[in-house]
């Protein structure tokens, strides 16, 4: 059913989306009737208020367009346009990232975070090198048997380089889709997730789609990340404001609706920041899963009692707290508790500690992939 046949002659868009809303409570009818007017309204908007200056836009090199959107997965355009620059000037093709040091890449990446991207960013290179003769996969499907890209990396991929027909399911895109079709479906149930995928499938342009899908693919995660935003979204602004049937409801913020959120978790930690005259300072690697994992950090212990276990009498009065500090991620708080440690040369040849750690130079811990808050200590 397309939307103008709910058109009165004189209707305002807004009440014609009234109507919609109240006489069609199927998702997909509602998907298909939104379908034609909301994709060109988007691509004709994308076109001249879009973004259009982002150092990963204007490519369709997917080298380019894979590494951007696994930095911004869970951060801010902001944050990455540094780290996309420097990683690009390190790494000026996939061959090269793919031929990198493990420890170069994590250094490269450390202060952005969620460091099994960085780990999977190197796996995925050293993949397409070798499974796919260097090229990156056309397609949504092939691309997601790649390490660390899920399907709406995937289907960004292969929207913007190969005008695939394929649809994007962020968290931005999340909100605009379900305050859009005012989608009550709660999306902490993974079939209502389908649902909704569903319906940004038939939201999709069905035509001109080499010039259309990217176009598509880039406004709606404009519109998320711009107009459509969480708290406040500018609905005045909003070039599909005709069609949204969340503002038609009086209250597109309750979309989307999801009950079941992550608990947070607390987890408290003390750190042997042992650091020699000359400025080393002692390091280990981290286990490659966990907290952390596969970064260099100083040795992390459960409590202040084990730490000192691991010391040599010798060295224990040497000891100064440093005041602890709580240190956020995604889904649980860091409570950290840094010793200090400042030993001559000669006293530090007494440290044995149970890892596989050793003394860095700062020339050398500078360039290592260290966890953010040892990075700051450290500076
Ligand atoms: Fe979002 Fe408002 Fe636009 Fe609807 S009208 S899509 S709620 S910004």
């Amino acid at each position: 059913m397309a939307l103008t046949r709910t058109l009165r002659p004189g209707a305002s868009p807004l009440s014609s989306a009234k109507t919609l809303f109240a006489n069609m409570p199927d998702p997909a009818d509602v998907a298909a009737a939104l379908a034609p007017a909301f994709s060109a309204q988007l691509v004709r908007w994308q076109k001249s208020h879009g973004r259009h200056s982002l150092p990963w836009q204007n490519t369709r090199d997917p080298y380019r367009v894979w590494l951007s959107e696994i930095m911004l997965q869970q951060t801010q355009v902001a944050t990455v346009l540094d780290y996309y620059t420097r990683f690009l000037q390190h790494f000026p093709t996939v061959a090269d990232l793919a031929a990198a040091k493990s420890d170069e890449v994590l250094g490269l990446w450390s202060g952005l975070g969620y460091y099994s991207r960085a780990r999977n960013l190197h796996r995925c290179a050293q993949d397409v090198l070798q499974l796919h003769g260097g090229q990156f996969p056309q397609t949504a499907e092939l691309l997601q048997t790649l390490p660390g890209i899920g399907p709406s990396t995937a289907a960004a991929i292969a929207s913007f380089c190969f005008s695939e027909r394929v649809a994007i399911l962020d968290g931005n895109v999340k909100r605009v889709l379900t305050r859009l079709t005012a989608f009550s479906g709660d999306l902490a149930s993974s079939a209502q997730e389908r649902t909704l995928l569903g319906m940004a499938t038939e939201l999709l342009p069905r035509r001109k789609l080499l010039e259309d899908m990217p176009r598509y693919t880039q406004g709606i995660m404009d519109l998320g990340a711009t107009i459509c935003t969480s708290r406040q979204p500018s609905c005045l602004l909003c070039p599909v404001q005709d069609l949204c049937l969340g503002l038609a409801s009086g209250a597109p913020e309750r979309f989307p609706v999801k009950t079941r959120k992550l608990k947070r978790s607390a987890l408290s930690l003390s750190l042997l920041w042992a650091e020699r005259a000359d400025g080393a300072v002692w390091l280990e690697r981290r286990p490659a899963t966990g907290i952390w994992g596969g970064l260099y950090c100083f040795p992390v212990f459960a409590n202040e009692d084990e730490l000192l276990a691991a010391l040599p009498a010798t060295l224990q009065g040497l000891l100064q707290a440093v005041p602890p500090f709580v240190h956020v991620l995604t889904h649980k708080d860091l409570r950290l508790s840094p010793m200090r440690l400042a030993l001559s040369v000669r006293q530090a040849k007494a440290l044995q500690l149970p890892g596989d750690g050793a003394w860095f130079g700062r020339a050398d811990w500078s360039v290592l992939g260290l966890p953010a808050p040892i990075r700051k200590l450290l500076a």
